[in-house]
């Protein structure tokens, strides 16, 4: 595919979409009913039904019985992280392969023109971007997002919480499928306003933004108090009537969901006519520009407070003002 169609390069080589990022119709007034028509089939696919789909795989095929997890015992719990890291370890493995090692499409569409295996830096463990990236996802990031799945399903099976089934809930269930990705991205901005905060940021959120030429590594190198704040939307499925299914389906639009804003490209190619859009770009520019897209536009949030950047030289522009303000008046303390 020629890229140039949707983009263009700069000097450097960084390839950058030619349309402005939306910010999705959904907190405008008035209603614009016709936008959120033609909004709702990219909000669904691919991501939030993949995430839906393995959330129902997972509770039907790969999920302990409800005799099993009323007792905490080590083995169902270990189950449960060898299954998560394996699917981590295909999807975001499948990602790199094809994109970064294989170089598939090679940098067609890619937001940055350097190969994060060409930049290797101080900042990582062994030097390496995806060694540190890797180990942070298995030795933290995972083993807590199992923690919160086996603490949520062990309360199901023990009955504490407002359970229920699919019977008697059909239309609040229904809401919770198509709200719970718009929840999980309020919740993001939540914690990650919260640790870009001097001390946070300094001491736990720096660990996440060393890669500042994000890979599908990336996604969950975090340092675990971000893992533990992170993962923690997943406890409302405790205060509100809802089903282990939808639970698993939260996990997996934050667990595996990371994954989206941590691509590199803006579309993956599908044969040689024909691509789909990662939706990546908004969280790009975060790891660019640090102050920027706390969250990637469902939520409005960022225009709210002023830190939407939605991709465009008069954005570039504005949050480039913004800097050297800062800096002017950091130099002048
Ligand atoms: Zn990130
Ligand atoms: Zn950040």
């Amino acid at each position: 595919m020629d890229d140039l169609q949707y983009g263009k390069r700069n000097k450097r080589g960084d390839w950058q979409p030619n349309d402005a990022i939306g910010i999705a119709p959904l907190f405008v007034f008035p209603p614009q009913p016709l936008k959120f028509i033609k909004w709702l089939p990219g909000y669904i696919f691919p991501w939030n039904v993949l995430f839906l789909a393995l959330a129902a795989i997972f509770w039907f095929y790969l999920t302990p019985d409800v005799e099993t997890l009323k007792t905490l015992a080590p083995g169902w719990i270990a189950y449960l992280f060898v299954r998560n890291s394996l699917l981590v370890i295909f999807l975001y493995g499948l990602l790199e392969l094809r994109l970064y090692i294989r170089r598939g499409q090679g940098a067609h569409f890619k937001y940055n023109a350097k190969w994060p295996s060409e930049q290797p830096s101080d900042a990582f463990m062994f030097r390496s971007q995806n060694i540190d990236n890797i180990v942070r996802t298995f030795a933290s990031g995972v083993p807590i997002w199992t923690a919160y799945e086996v603490f949520g399903l062990w309360s199901y099976a023990n009955g504490w919480g407002l359970w229920g089934t699919f019977a008697e809930h059909p239309y609040w269930f229904a809401f919770l499928i198509l709200v719970l990705p718009i929840y999980h991205e309020f919740h993001f901005y939540c914690i990650h306003r919260l640790i870009h905060t001097p001390l946070l940021y300094k001491w736990v959120h720096s660990v996440h933004h060393n890669s500042v030429n994000p890979s599908p590594w990336s996604s969950l190198s975090m340092h675990p108090v971000e893992h533990l704040l992170y993962f923690s939307d997943s406890l409302i499925h405790l205060i509100v009537p809802s089903h282990p299914l939808l639970f698993l389906y939260n996990l997996q639009i934050t667990g595996t969901g990371a994954v989206v804003g941590h691509i590199g490209f803006d579309k993956i190619e599908v044969g040689s006519q024909s691509a789909f859009d990662t939706h990546a770009y908004a969280h790009y520019l975060h790891h660019k520009h640090f102050e920027v897209n706390y969250a990637d536009g469902t939520t409005a949030l960022d225009k709210l407070f002023g830190t939407w950047h939605d991709g465009t030289a008069e954005a570039e522009a504005r949050f480039q003002a913004r800097y050297q303000e800062k800096v002017a008046r950091m130099n002048s303390k």
